[in-house]
Order: structure tokens, then C-alpha cells, then sequence
């Protein structure tokens, strides 16, 4: 993989990583929800295994994601869609996620939950939003 620093952020913010989510990546509080969900979906697309399971909340975490099981998405752009706070320290972000396994498009649309604990955001859970229905 090449070195992403200087290049464009997975997450499609339009800036570079290392002013995007590689602060993020590498120890930085998240500013916001949104902003946690965007390093999140970066770290999928990097394959950043560490940060996804530190950036989830202990509650819903699980031991280990798996991220090398083949086949391995091919992402292919985040779209947040709606950023609200629930609460003091809680919040939603709503998104759409694209993505392509073995040649196939799929496209993830999911309301995610977020809290807030000791100046750190989590993410806590998901729920499919207007997913066609899958038989
Ligand atoms: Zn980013």
C-alpha cells in the first residue's frame, strides 16, 4: 500500500490524510461523531485494525475483526448523510458507505450510534437504514 499521508483521504473530506483522519489514526482525540466516523471508515480502508476496535465502544466491541477474510471489500466512498446530537455526550451519524466484494456493489446505509466518555467519542451500534430487503 502507498504511504497515504500526502495523499487524498479515504473518507472523501476532500483534504489530505495527514490534515484529515491520520491525526486521528494516530492518537488524536475525534472532534465530533462525524469526524469519528469518518476515521473509522478510513481505518477500514487502510485496513487499520487497532483503531477500529480502540475507537469502539467496550460494550458492543468485539474481540477481534477479521479485516483480512477474504474476500475483502474494495471501498469505494463514504457519504455522511446526517450528523445529530442525541445528548450531551451522545450522538448519530447517519451514512452511506459503497463498497465492492468479488466484483459486486453493495452499498451500506447505516445509522450509527456514538457516545462520548472522558473527552473520546465511541462508536456503539449500527442499525441498516432503508437496506433493500435481503432474502
Ligand atoms: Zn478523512
Amino acid at each position: 500500500m502507498t504511504q497515504p499521508s500526502a495523499s487524498a483521504c479515504p473518507c472523501g473530506s476532500q483534504r489530505v490524510y495527514a490534515d484529515c483522519c491520520g491525526p486521528l489514526h494516530d492518537g488524536a482525540p475525534a472532534p465530533g461523531a462525524a469526524a469519528l466516523m469518518r476515521s473509522r471508515y478510513s481505518a477500514y480502508v487502510l485496513g487499520i485494525e487497532s483503531y477500529l476496535l480502540a475507537t469502539w465502544h467496550p460494550s458492543t466491541r468485539p474481540a477481534r475483526l477479521d479485516l483480512e477474510a477474504a474476500p475483502a471489500p474494495r471501498w469505494l466512498g463514504l457519504e455522511v448523510k446526517r450528523h445529530a446530537e442525541t445528548g450531551p455526550d451522545a450522538a448519530i451519524v447517519e451514512f452511506v458507505a459503497r463498497y465492492r466484494i468479488a466484483g459486486r456493489a453493495h452499498r451500506l446505509h447505516e445509522v450509527s450510534r456514538f457516545v462520548r466518555e472522558a473527552g473520546r467519542w465511541y462508536y456503539v451500534s449500527g442499525e441498516f437504514a432503508a437496506s433493500p430487503a435481503r432474502s
